[in-house]
């Protein structure tokens, strides 16, 4: 079993998808280990997406991730991080294969559904960031 984080993003929140795509991911043989509902800071969006500091797009990624509230959620299951990629579909929805969470839920490029941790590395630093190990409900 392999832990991930998945946000579902403040466009999700905003358009009412919150509960359709917990119910695909759930469908998809994740189990809910954490969940949350932030409204994120700048300082808080800006230090989560620090990677791409550099990139042309960085103000406005940290502008639209702050635009509302947005719904960190820790997810298991096996291979969890390398699935959860695969059902998020590209970053771009014009790109993403038919029946992938941004496929259906993504307006573009930057209001894109969704956001998943790219390593098992990452995901243990991403979920960290939103969530305490007590906060996280052990396997059953
Ligand atoms: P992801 O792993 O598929 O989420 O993509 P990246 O890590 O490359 O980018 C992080 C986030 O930045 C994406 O999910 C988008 O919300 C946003 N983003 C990526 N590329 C672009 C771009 O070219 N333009 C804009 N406006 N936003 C982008």
């Amino acid at each position: 079993m392999e832990q991930t984080l998945a946000i579902l993003k403040p466009d999700s929140y905003a358009a009412g998808n919150t509960g359709r795509i917990l119910a695909h991911l759930e469908a998809e043989g994740f189990t809910i280990r954490g969940l949350r509902i932030v409204h994120l800071t700048q300082e808080q969006a800006g230090a989560f997406y620090a990677v791409h500091a550099e990139r042309p797009f960085y103000g406005s990624l940290v502008d639209f991730m702050t635009s509302g509230p947005c719904v960190p959620v820790a997810l298991e299951r096996e291979n969890g991080v390398k699935h959860l990629r695969q059902i998020m579909g590209a970053t771009n929805p014009a790109e993403a294969a038919e029946g992938t969470i941004r496929k259906q839920f993504a307006t573009n490029i930057e209001n894109n559904a969704i956001h998943g941790s790219d390593s098992a590395e990452n995901a243990q630093i991403e979920l960290a960031f939103f969530f305490s190990s007590s906060d996280l409900i052990a396997a059953q």
